[in-house]
Formats: structure tokens, sequence, C-alpha cells
């Protein structure tokens, strides 16, 4: 069950990945927090990556695309993986995909979270407040929706056309228990049902 949980900055990935791995007992490979993680430890990578993560931009795809390859060959990933921020770019679909296919997999379904750009403003602003995360302030988030408009919708798209996975947008603009359902019944469909 290799999924990857798609949208936009504040659509709620993060929130709705919890109720997802722990319902379908999946590992969330969040690349948004392993390179927080990285950068907090101030590892090399860390490093490299915290200047561009402050300014709302995208690591290289290069550097991404190393780091989840070796993500998704421990033990834990053999049954498939929830990913949350990957990938952002059509190049690293790409990767992605000839990565899976040597391992003999495929992304089986991609669940997108639909929610409107004021919302989004609101919700990354509101957490802010919450979190104190250095890329959530009012320039950055500007950034970072139109770095998603530009790079990453169009892997959307990408995958509308690769047989075998399905893509699927749920409305995101709802309260969290009433996504985690819609979500639920997407997750279902494909997976337990089709069993
Ligand atoms: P997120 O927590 O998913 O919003 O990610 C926070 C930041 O980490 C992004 O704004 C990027 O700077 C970086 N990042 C996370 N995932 C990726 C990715 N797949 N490709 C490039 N940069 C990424």
């Amino acid at each position: 069950m290799m999924t990857i949980l798609f949208g936009p900055p504040g659509s709620g990935k993060g929130t709705q990945a919890e109720y997802i791995t722990k319902r379908y007992a999946l590992p969330h490979v969040s690349t948004g927090e392993m390179l927080r993680d990285e950068a907090e430890k101030g590892t090399p990578l860390g490093n490299e990556v915290a200047p561009i993560m402050a300014e709302g931009r995208l690591v290289p795809d290069d550097l991404i695309v190393r780091v989840i390859e070796s993500r998704l060959r421990e033990p834990d990933a053999s049954h498939g993986v929830l990913l949350d921020g990957f990938p952002r770019t059509v190049p690293q679909a790409k990767s992605l995909d000839a990565m899976l296919r040597r391992m003999g997999r495929r992304v089986d379904l991609v669940l997108c979270l639909d929610v409107p750009e004021d919302k989004l403003i609101q919700r990354l602003l509101a957490r802010a407040e919450q979190q104190g995360r250095a890329d959530d302030n009012l320039e950055t988030i500007q950034t970072r929706l139109d770095v998603y408009k530009r790079d990453t919708l169009p892997v959307l798209d990408h995958y509308r056309t690769q047989p075998g996975t399905a893509v699927e947008c749920v409305d995101g603009d709802a309260p969290i228990e009433v996504v985690a359902s819609r979500a639920r019944d997407v997750i279902d469909r494909h997976y337990v049902d089709a069993a």
C-alpha cells in the first residue's frame, strides 16, 4: 500500500497522516519532518537545507530523492508507507516511480486534499502562533503556495496518466474528523474493499 498524501501547505496533510497511519498501521514518511529533524540536530544535511526551508523554497531534487530512497529501503517500509510532502516536483515523482519499479512496486493511490487558498493562509498563520515553525510567516507562506502551484501541482497530472495509480481528491475544507472520514472512505475503497 504505497500512498501519497498530496495537497498544498496547510491542507492538513500532517494531521490526516496521523489518523491514516494509525488506522492502517503504516509508517508515516514526511520529508518535511525528516528535514526539520536533521536541521534541529545540526547534521551536515540539516545545515544545508535549513536556509532553503526557512525561505519556503524546495531543497534540490537529487538530495530529497536520496533521503527517500534510503527511507524506503528500511524494513518497516516493505509493506508500504504513507508519503507526506513527497514527491513535490515531477522529476521527484519520476525518480520515485523508477525507484519503486526497481523494487517491484508502484504508487497505488494519490489522495489529495482540496482546500481554498484563503483558508490555507489562515491555517498556516494560526499554526505559526501555535507551533512557531520558522517557515510559517506571511512572506514565506506566499512563496510556498507559489512553489506549490508552479512545481508541485503538476505531480497530480503526472499520476493521472500513470497506469495502476489512482488519483482521488477529497474536500479538505471541513473539520478534522470529517476530512478523516472522507480520507478513510477513499482508502478503504482502494485497499480494503479491493483485497
Ligand atoms: P513540509 O513540512 O512538507 O511543509 O516541508 C517543509 C519544507 O521542507 C518545504 O518548504 C521544503 O523546503 C522542504 N521539503 C519538504 N519536502 C520536500 C520535497 N519533497 N522536496 C523539496 N523540498 C522539500
